[in-house]
């Protein structure tokens, strides 16, 4: 990345684009193209040459564009800008948040290699974690929020004695009650699991408070991975995933994506610098409604319990890792509507502007009801331990204003 001086949010309007160079241009105009003509034979080995790691670049040598599955000018420009906010060296789109995920596993995991993650994590991620990767000879650790540093060692020894974790995954905060992990011990046990100087790598799931709000990299992570179809897209029209981090990890993970074909299309990087244009506004404006909302909700007789990153008391060991990694508390909020199930139904039924849908991180607002809808494959043992009970229910503020949510979270928790 050119670390400019320029603040992330100014690099979103000019970094790697030149309107000079598309006929005064001011947006970058979206490339539909599969392939791209080269001016010469020779032109063509020599990306070939590089497109495929057989030589170091001559001095001064330029990559240029193959066919749309390797590279793409709206994809090259998009990753260009994501990397800004993270602070990583490189970054690479998918065509969503699971095609990064699975990709980036793919990618560094092999048979006979062991993974652990920290839990709760995305149901689609439980998943593939839980489900595909033990078919390809993966094992697989979990730890949750509640696990310290010697807790993680002793138990990991117990199940898997003598073995040493390829890969370390985490998803911060937890979804859907905002569980936080701590990077920084993360990143000590991958020091301390080294062997032969191999440590494994650690990687955060990114995508509730990140790329603004929260800087994996920073404390340790090799890699930030997001599902984009949420904050950084941001406007509900799209399905995107990310990978953010080092240079020579993020091109290993471009290799396999080449070949796995689980790029971005050129239509959707191009929607996709049109949000990161509005990234900061729009989540300030959400988080900032967020608090709105959440300070409500807490004083409302009808709710139980609300998790939200901005409520957490000063004894609360959750308060130390918020007040070191966190720069926000984001704009995710669930609350237990007293009544279990059906309480937390009639609530949602009677809501006019919050739409019911899965999803979040839009300019919209949006509620759900983890137990049955996002979570309903987390087994029910692991749903009582992450705190996911019938009578809980998720929102997703958006930019609207936040007295007109807090009017309609009224007459729908009345009705
Ligand atoms: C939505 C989501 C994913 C999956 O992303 P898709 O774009 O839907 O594939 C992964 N992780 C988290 C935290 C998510 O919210």
């Amino acid at each position: 990345m050119r670390r400019n001086e320029k603040h992330p949010e100014s690099q979103m309007l000019s970094l790697g684009y030149q309107a000079d160079k598309h006929l005064g241009a001011v947006k970058c105009p979206l490339f539909l193209t599969s392939t791209f003509a080269f001016k010469t034979a020779e032109e063509g080995k020599a990306f070939f040459e590089l497109a495929y790691g057989l030589r170091e670049k001559a001095k001064g040598e330029e990559m240029g564009m193959i066919y749309s599955r390797v590279d793409n000018p709206n994809l090259h420009l998009a990753e260009q800008r994501l990397a800004v906010w993270d602070g990583g060296e490189d970054a690479a789109f998918f065509s969503s948040g699971m095609a990064a995920i699975s990709t980036m596993l793919l990618t560094f995991l092999k048979p006979g290699d062991l993974l652990i993650y920290g839990a709760p994590v995305y149901g689609g991620t439980d998943h593939f974690i839980n489900h595909v990767l033990p078919d390809f000879g993966v094992d697989v650790f979990q730890f949750t929020a509640k696990d310290d540093f010697n807790g993680i060692k002793n138990r990991l020894e117990k199940d898997y004695p003598h073995r040493y974790p390829a890969f370390i995954f985490t998803e911060i905060p937890g979804n859907p009650t905002n569980a936080l992990i701590d990077i920084e011990m993360c990143n000590r046990l991958a020091t301390d699991l080294s062997r032969d100087g191999k440590r494994p790598l650690l990687a955060v799931d990114n995508t509730f408070l990140g790329p603004l709000f929260q800087h994996p990299l920073k404390w340790g992570a090799d890699i930030s991975v997001y599902s984009a179809t949420k904050f950084i897209g941001g406007h509900s029209d799209l399905l995107a995933g990310a990978c953010v981090g080092r240079g020579d990890l993020i091109t290993k993970i471009k290799g396999m994506r080449t070949f796995l074909g689980s790029m971005l299309d050129p239509h959707s990087c191009w929607l996709i610098l049109r949000s990161l244009e509005t990234l900061k506004i729009r989540m300030e404006r959400q988080a900032a409604s967020a608090q709105k909302v959440a300070g409500h909700l807490k004083d409302h007789p009808l709710v139980e319990k609300v998790h939200y990153l901005g409520f957490l008391a000063d004894d609360d060991p959750q308060k130390v890792i918020f007040d070191k990694q966190c720069l926000s508390a984001g704009s995710m909020i669930a609350f237990e509507v007293n009544g279990g199930e059906q309480a937390a139904f009639a609530f949602l039924n009677h809501l006019h502007h919050f739409k019911l849908a899965v999803s979040l991180g839009s300019t919209e607002s949006l509620a759900e009801h983890p137990a049955t809808m996002t979570h309903v494959d987390v087994m029910a043992s692991d749903r009582q331990l992450f705190g996911i009970t019938d009578g809980l229910v998720r929102l997703s503020i958006g930019v609207e204003e936040p007295e007109d949510l807090i009017e309609d979270i009224d007459q729908a928790l009345a009705a």
